[in-house]
C-alpha cells in the first residue's frame, strides 16, 4: 500500500475517534498530579492503551507506562506524553493542593493515546517495518526538589528530570529518535512553532555559615553570613557585561533564608539560583564565574560556604532534516502560513536531555491561551491543540518507517548514553 493511502486511513480513523480523543484530555485534566507521583494518571493511559490491545508496562520510573507496536526492528521511534502538572494555586481549576494542568501536559498524553490508536487500528505495522513505542514520562516539571531528593536519598531515582530517570534505567537504549507535541500560546495568527530551542539549567544552592552575635554591644565578635550573600547578589550583577548575548544566559539568585532576629549577626543563609544558558558549555563557564564569587565572598567575609549543584535540563536542541519532514507534514493539516519554523525558548524541557542523544521531535501547537504555568492558562481549541498534532505526527510516523532515508540524513547526537549520564553525575557531585 502506498505512503499516501496508509496516511489517509490514519487520519480517517484518528477523525472517527476523535471524540474519545477529546474526552481522555478532559479526563485527565480533573486529575492533575505532580511529578513521581503520577499514579491515578499512569493508570488512566494504561487502561487505555490495554483496551486497545497494548500490552503495557508500568511504574518503569516510579510512575510512568511504556507499550510497544512493531517488529522489534529500526527504525525504532519513542512517542513521549508527559505525566506531570504543575503547582499555581490561583489557578482557577487547581485542586486542593493547588496542582493543575497549566503546562498543557495532559493534551500530550491524548496525542500518545491517539497515535497508539491510529497506528493500531489501522495496521499499519502490518505493512511497514519498524517498532514505536509509547512512553508516559513522569516529573517533566522541576519542581517539588525535597520530595525529589528524598527519592534520591532512598536509592528510587537517581535524577530529578523523568525523561533523565529513563535514560538512565535503558529506556531510550534502542530507540533511533523521539517525538512529542507540547501546548503553547502561539498568539492568534499562528498555530504550529516547527523546531523551537530552549535554554538549559542546572540548580546551585548555596549556604555561608557565619558567626552569631549581639548586635547591641558586640557585633565585631561576629561573622556575618548576609553580608556574604550580599556580596555575591552584587559581584554576579558585576559578572552581567561578560555574557555573551547569543548564549541567552539568565543567572538570577535569591535569597532563601537568612536570620530571624533583628538583633543578632546573621550566621546561616542561604541562596540559590538557576544558570540558565543555550548551550551545555556557556551553562558550564557561567558556572565558573558563579562560583569563583562565591569564593569571593567567602574569602571577603571570612565566612564558611557550601556549594551544591544539581543537573537541572539540557538545552534543547534542534534536528534540522527532522523539523523539515515535520513542516511538510504539517502543511498537508495546517495553513503554511501558520507555521513557524524556529523559534528560541529561553524555558527549560527535560526532552533537552535526549536532544543530545538523540534526534528529537518537540513542536509546539497552539490551541491554547495563557502563558504556560500561568493562573490564564487554559485549552481552547481541542481540534488544534490535539486532533491536528496526532495527524501530523502520524503522518510523519509513517514517512519514517516507509524507509525513506531521513534517518541517515539527520545530523548525529552530542554524546552518547555514557558521556551523558557522566556529565550529569560530574554536575551533581560539584
Ligand atoms: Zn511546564
Ligand atoms: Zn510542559
Amino acid at each position: 500500500m502506498e505512503v499516501k493511502k496508509l496516511k489517509n486511513t490514519a487520519c480517517s480513523i484518528i477523525e472517527k475517534n476523535k471524540y474519545e480523543i477529546i474526552n481522555l484530555t478532559k479526563e485527565l485534566f480533573k486529575h492533575p498530579e505532580t511529578g513521581y507521583k503520577e499514579y491515578i494518571t499512569s493508570k488512566i493511559i494504561k487502561n487505555k492503551l490495554e483496551k486497545l490491545g497494548f500490552e503495557v508496562e508500568d511504574k518503569i520510573a516510579i510512575t510512568g507506562v511504556k507499550t510497544s507496536i512493531g517488529n522489534n526492528k529500526k527504525p525504532h521511534i519513542a512517542v513521549l506524553g508527559e505525566l506531570d502538572a504543575i503547582i499555581n494555586k490561583d489557578h482557577p481549576n487547581a485542586n486542593k493542593d493547588g496542582i493543575v494542568h497549566a503546562c498543557g501536559h495532559n493534551n500530550q498524553l491524548a496525542i500518545l493515546f491517539g497515535i497508539a490508536l491510529a497506528l493500531k487500528k489501522a495496521n499499519i505495522m502490518k505493512i511497514l517495518s519498524g517498532t514505536v513505542d509509547f512512553i508516559a514520562t513522569p516529573a517533566e516539571e522541576y519542581i517539588e526538589l525535597d520530595y525529589r531528593k528524598k527519592l534520591k536519598r532512598e536509592n528510587k531515582i537517581q535524577f530529578f528530570g523523568g525523561k533523565q530517570e529513563l535514560i538512565k534505567r535503558g529506556y531510550f537504549d534502542e530507540v533511533d529518535l523521539a517525538l512529542m507535541a507540547h501546548s503553547y500560546d502561539i498568539g492568534e495568527m499562528k498555530d504550529v512553532i516547527a523546531g523551537p530551542k530552549g535554554n538549559g539549567f542546572i540548580v546551585k544552592e548555596i549556604k555561608f555559615i557565619g558567626k552569631n552575635a549581639y548586635t547591641g554591644s558586640s557585633s565585631e565578635e561576629g561573622m556575618n553570613a548576609l553580608d556574604a550573600a550580599i556580596l555575591v547578589v552584587n559581584n554576579i550583577n558585576a559578572q552581567r557585561d561578560s555574557f555573551l548575548a547569543q548564549d541567552n544566559v539568565r543567572v538570577h539568585p535569591i535569597i532563601k533564608k537568612a536570620e530571624e532576629v533583628v538583633n543578632t549577626v546573621p550566621n546561616d543563609v542561604r541562596l540559590a539560583t538557576y544558570i540558565r544558558a543555550n548551550s551545555l558549555d556557556s551553562i558550564l563557564e557561567v558556572n565558573k564565574k558563579v562560583n569563583r564569587v562565591l569564593q569571593a565572598a567567602s574569602i571577603a567575609i571570612g565566612a564558611e560556604i557550601e556549594i551544591k549543584d544539581y543537573p537541572g535540563y539540557l538545552p534543547l536542541l534542534n534536528y534540522e532534516s527532522l523539523v523539515e519532514l515535520f513542516i511538510k507534514n504539517s502543511k498537508q493539516i495546517i495553513n503554511k502560513n501558520r507555521i513557524i519554523k524556529n523559534m528560541m525558548f529561553s524555558g527549560s524541557f527535560d526532552i533537552g536531555d535526549l536532544s543530545h542523544i538523540m534526534p528529537v521531535l518537540h513542536p509546539f501547537f497552539g490551541g491554547v491561551k495563557g502563558e504556560i504555568h500561568t493562573s490564564d492558562f487554559k485549552t481552547v481549541d481541542y481540534e488544534l491543540a490535539v486532533i491536528k498534532p496526532i495527524k501530523v505526527l502520524v503522518k510523519t510516523i509513517i514517512d519514517i518507517l516507509s524507509g525513506q532515508e531521513i534517518l541517515k540524513n539527520i545530523s548525529k547526537p552530542y554524546y552518547s548514553k555514557d558521556e551523558y549520564i557522566k556529565i550529569l553525575n560530574k554536575i551533581n557531585s560539584n
